[in-house]
């Protein structure tokens, strides 16, 4: 069986009206920055990878660590990450990437289209991007370091990835088994616990139709266990065990 953490490695503020769908309300709102830490298998699995301190100066994220220090405090080298399955590629999950040089990534074949295509570049979406981050997406694919999917896939015994799209054009969502029911790491198809436990989306859609199937589909993955931990709510930590600063025991 498997346990899962939630990382936190940065803050920042913001209003509702900036964030949820058609939201008038100017309420404030603050963002967690998280990356996930599966371990009790063979090796440890790493659920996205942060970013580096240019997206934290130029983005105005408060409290900002490194994703690598906050991995190695839960006790894993970051060097000794073999595996990281990646959500989505905004910068917030893939632009930490060179932090983990030891592994293979799994990205989804629509999300690695959208980033190269034709509307990643336009206003709507560019503002997620870290272009560099972006651009070693190739890099790293000419070195065999990519593993790129088409759809859901068992990564080991026990933990299984759900491509939902919706917020991004090829979003995956993450299930992990363990000893106290089935975990659903749902990353941006649920930002906070307000999205999937009212159906409110995020503004920021590539499908809207997809992302309310997301929501579903993260009620059915997690059952009556309800293991649901949202992408970045400051709640997770209310929600599950707080170990140490920043180091929240899911399961
Ligand atoms: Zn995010």
């Amino acid at each position: 069986m498997y346990d899962v953490y939630a990382l936190k490695y940065g803050e920042r503020d913001t209003t509702a009206c900036q964030f949820f769908y058609r939201e008038s309300s100017h309420a404030p709102l603050t963002l967690h920055y998280f990356v996930w830490l599966i371990l009790g298998g063979p090796h440890p699995i790493l659920v996205d990878t942060g970013f580096l301190d240019d997206d934290a100066q130029a983005r105005g994220i408060r409290n900002y660590v490194s994703p690598a220090s906050m991995v190695e405090r839960a006790g894993v080298k970051a060097a000794d990450v073999p595996l990281a399955l990646i959500t989505h590629l905004h910068y917030d999950h893939w632009a930490g990437h060179s932090l983990f040089p030891g592994a293979e990534y799994w990205i989804q074949q629509d999300e690695v289209a959208f980033w190269t295509g034709p509307y990643g570049r336009t206003p709507a979406f560019r503002g997620s991007a870290n272009v560099n981050a972006l651009a070693g997406l190739v890099t790293l694919n000419y070195a065999n370091r990519v593993r790129i999917i088409d759809g859901d896939r068992e990564v080991l015994p026990g933990i299984r990835v759900h491509r939902v799209g919706g917020h991004t054009a090829g979003l995956q969502i993450v299930s992990v088994e363990t000893a106290r029911g089935t975990v659903v790491l749902t990353s941006d198809a649920s930002h906070f616990y307000h999205n999937v436990e009212t159906r409110q989306p995020v503004q920021i859609i590539t499908s809207l139709p997809e992302m309310l199937d997301a929501f579903e589909t993260i009620d059915t993955l997690a059952g009556a266990a309800r293991l649901v931990v949202a992408g970045h709510d400051p709640q997770v930590a209310e929600r599950f065990t707080v170990m140490e600063p920043g180091i929240i025991k899911i399961a």
